[in-house]
């Protein structure tokens, strides 16, 4: 079975149903990422976010619909009977392919910040450990952090372990990069240094779903804005139209709380 289209479509999500027991978490959600777009995913908690970015990766099995990177298919289930499993090499394969960076950071706290970096090279796709460190060091000048790649990460402010997070995501040469609310967890004197690696990594092109609540960076930043409630996209266009006329009450009142 191919999806792949003519559509220069990286993310095409069709109908995704997705439940936790008797909780319908996503209700048919339709999304289409472009080659090189910036996608930003806001709307209120529980609505499905996470969830949503989590089927891109492996991280959830959708119960419906179908779920493709870049024409590969990531999640599907066939006549709504039987669910078609990848085999394990090949969702290894894809996870590689598709960066994710999450709130809390989830760096190897017992590895230097070099190390952290080339762990997934090294021993996910074999890179040799010199050429590995090589493309280290380059990704921690980009990020501002070259003179940290032998500090443990306990000892960097959250603005930085998350500058590392992105490093260590990008050291795969992901096709995709997903971000769950990459700056929630810092303290705000630490938001902007964060948003300023995402935005530079938009300007080099990146396809990119970030999931935020941060309106400035998604009015700047994104193609696209998409609203989620209650396990639906409620509405999606370009910024100046979702954030300042949105169609719906929903999304109105939701912003009307976030800004
Ligand atoms: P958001 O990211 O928009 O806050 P989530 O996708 O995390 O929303 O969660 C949507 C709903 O699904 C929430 O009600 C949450 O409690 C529930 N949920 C998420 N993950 C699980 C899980 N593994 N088991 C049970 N319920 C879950
Ligand atoms: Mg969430």
């Amino acid at each position: 079975m191919s999806t792949t289209t003519a559509t220069g479509a990286m993310v095409e999500i069709r109908s995704v149903r997705k439940s936790f027991g008797a909780l319908e978490v996503l209700r048919g959600v339709d999304l289409t990422v472009r080659t090189g777009e910036v996608a930003v995913v806001l709307g209120p908690s529980g609505s499905g976010k996470s969830t949503l970015l989590r089927t891109l990766n492996h991280l959830e099995k959708v119960d419906g619909g179908t779920v493709s990177v870049d024409g590969a298919l990531v999640g599907y289930r066939r006549s709504g009977t039987t669910l078609h499993e990848l085999r394990e090499r090949e969702i290894l394969r894809q996870r590689t392919q598709i960066g994710f960076v999450f709130q809390d950071f989830r760096l190897f706290p017992h590895l230097t910040v070099l190390d952290n970096l080339i762990e997934a090279p090294v021993f996910a796709l074999r890179r040799p450990k010199k050429e590995a460190r090589e493309s280290a060091r380059k990704l921690l000048e980009r990020v501002g952090l070259a003179d940290k790649a032998d500090a443990y990460p306990q000892t960097l402010s959250g603005g930085q372990q998350q500058r590392v997070a992105i490093a260590r995501a990008l050291a795969l040469e992901p096709k995709l990069l997903l971000f769950d609310e990459p700056t929630s967890a810092l303290d705000p004197e630490l938001v902007g240094e964060v948003l300023d690696v995402i935005k530079d990594l938009a300007r080099r092109g990146t396809t990119m779903i970030v999931v935020t609540h941060e309106i400035g960076f998604a009015r700047e930043v994104a193609d696209t804005v998409v609203f989620m409630d209650g396990g639906r996209i409620v509405e999606q266009g370009p910024p100046a139209q979702v954030l300042d006329s949105p169609r719906h009450e929903r999304t109105a009142a939701f912003l009307s709380k976030v800004l």
